[in-house]
């Protein structure tokens, strides 16, 4: 609990009112970091800082953005871009669907942690340096902005290639099999739906391509919570159905798009949205 609480507050701190100095804020900041690095083991600070990104940035906006679309759907589906069946119950197909897609999320964010988990344990035990750099000094500012731009290009890179070789290939396999049936079951995008696919693709596609490059690059473990956190959003965001479709010379109207069996993509990242039953 009290890891957590400093876990938290390394976050919170950043968002001090500006009347207190930024001089006070980094002293406060370090302060923390120290704290949380010399009374708790490295996993454990790697982790808890996984998870607050990930709950924080991702689970609740995705779960707020539920409750919203549950309770008031008038309000909500004026918000959508493909209207009223965007909204979540109507996009999942049926409360059991539903429930499953938020089991699945959750599912599958625990699931990267264990690996997370097991890959540093693995390490520690043969001797090896921790994936992540969770040494007591801290990066500079320019150092973290830098080492999440790079975290943030090369993922971009690897979730392409991914997505389009490996779970849209010319011809069919196993794997981009249980996508379609899973990530592409959805008839139209929910924030939730963001993290709910087959373990396996969802190992590959969107905890690998973060998790990686930040382990083959030693990135400090604030970096990649960092980037972790930008991406959570991201995908909260882009999947929440209140982006508009882009709209291509080759593109249906978004209202029709949900029709046809291609890859709707969203204006503000290279995120692609589920379609309808590909399977
Ligand atoms: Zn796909």
């Amino acid at each position: 609990m009290g890891a957590a609480l400093s876990t938290a507050s390394l976050f919170l701190l950043p968002s001090l009112p500006s009347t207190v100095p930024t001089s006070l804020n980094l002293l406060l900041f370090t302060f923390t970091w120290y704290t949380l690095i010399l009374t708790h083991p490295p996993l454990h600070v790697e982790l808890l800082a996984s998870a607050f990104s990930r709950i924080t940035f991702f689970l609740i906006p995705s779960l707020l953005s539920l409750v919203i679309d549950t309770v008031a759907p008038p309000l909500a589906e004026q918000a959508k871009a493909l209207g009223p069946r965007a909204l979540p119950l109507n996009a999942a197909g049926s409360v059991a669907a539903l429930a499953r897609v938020a089991a699945w999320t959750l599912g599958n964010a625990l699931f990267g942690l264990t690996v997370q988990a097991g890959i540093e344990t693995g390490l520690e035990k043969t001797g090896l340096r921790t994936a992540l750099n969770v040494g007591k000094t801290l990066p500079l500012p320019w150092d973290l902005a830098r080492g999440v731009v790079w975290l943030l290009f090369i993922r971009s890179i690897c979730q392409y290639t991914i997505h389009r070789f490996l779970l849209h290939p010319q011809k069919a396999t196993q794997l981009s099999k249980l996508h379609h049936s899973w990530a592409h079951s959805i008839s139209a995008p929910f924030s939730l739906c963001a993290g709910y696919d087959h373990p396996l693709p969802y190992l590959l596609h969107t905890w690998a391509t973060l998790y990686l490059p930040a382990a083959l690059l030693h990135s400090h473990v604030l970096v990649y919570a960092l980037a972790l956190a930008l991406v959570s959003l991201e995908d909260a965001v882009a999947y929440s159905g209140t982006v508009s479709c882009r709209k291509s010379p080759q593109d249906a109207p978004c209202s029709d798009a949900v029709k046809r069996p291609r890859i709707l993509t969203c204006p503000s990242s290279a995120i692609s949205f589920p379609s309808p039953h590909l399977a």
